[in-house]
């Protein structure tokens, strides 16, 4: 499986990273190694002075497929739930300056956190999910996916056409702003609708 991500989608978050709003969505991907699952903690990477947390709706992919249109994109996902994208933004910082991919900042073990799936069915509108992330029992993040410059349907579209989808790859739908640091000992509880479905200590 491989987990498909999306960077500056979210207006307010593009302008706190002092970035342009993208014309077409910004895909990284992060390998299977990445997954980190069943609320485990994540133990701070030795690599990074600045790990950040981003909170994420994901889905998950649960038909095979390719050049997929827009319109016909919905039949290609049935779950949801809630991620963090865990960054080395000090690693990230340094490659945007130099013109260089974003792998070690991203992709590196465990720097995708998953919440357990929830049938897409649970919810009336896909575009109207508000989530949110809690460190410590105090709210650092909201967001809804009707602020999402690419929705769900586009950005399934716009990745088939690179990348055939699979049963199982996740799309990570990019962070609202808020994003910031994280310390040893911090405690996460990430939630769609006021519903816990991910926690994770740092460690
Ligand atoms: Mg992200």
């Amino acid at each position: 499986m491989k987990i498909i991500a999306v960077g500056k989608n979210y207006a307010k978050h593009a302008k706190e990273m002092n970035s342009d709003i993208p014309s077409e969505p910004v895909i990284f991907l992060k390998p299977e190694t990445a997954l980190l699952k069943n609320n485990n903690p994540l133990y701070y990477p030795d690599f990074t002075k600045l790990l950040h947390y981003e909170t994420e709706l994901i889905f998950r992919i649960c038909k095979i497929g390719k050049n997929i249109n827009k319109k016909f994109a919905h039949r290609y996902y049935d779950k949801i739930g809630i991620g963090i994208d865990f960054t080395a933004r000090d690693i990230q910082n340094s490659q945007k300056q130099k013109g260089l991919p974003w792998e070690l900042a991203k992709a590196f073990d465990n720097s995708a956190a998953i919440s357990e799936f929830v049938d897409i069915s649970e919810y009336k509108n896909i575009n109207n999910i508000n989530f949110s992330l809690d460190i410590n029992k105090k709210t650092v993040q909201t967001g809804n996916s009707n602020d999402m410059i690419f929705k769900i349907d586009e950005i399934i579209s716009f990745v088939s056409k690179y990348f055939t989808l699979k049963i199982g790859d996740i799309i990570f739908t990019g962070t609202p702003e808020g994003v910031g640091e994280l310390k040893i000992g911090d405690k996460l509880s990430a939630k769609i609708e006021e519903k816990e479905l991910l926690t994770c200590e740092i460690k």
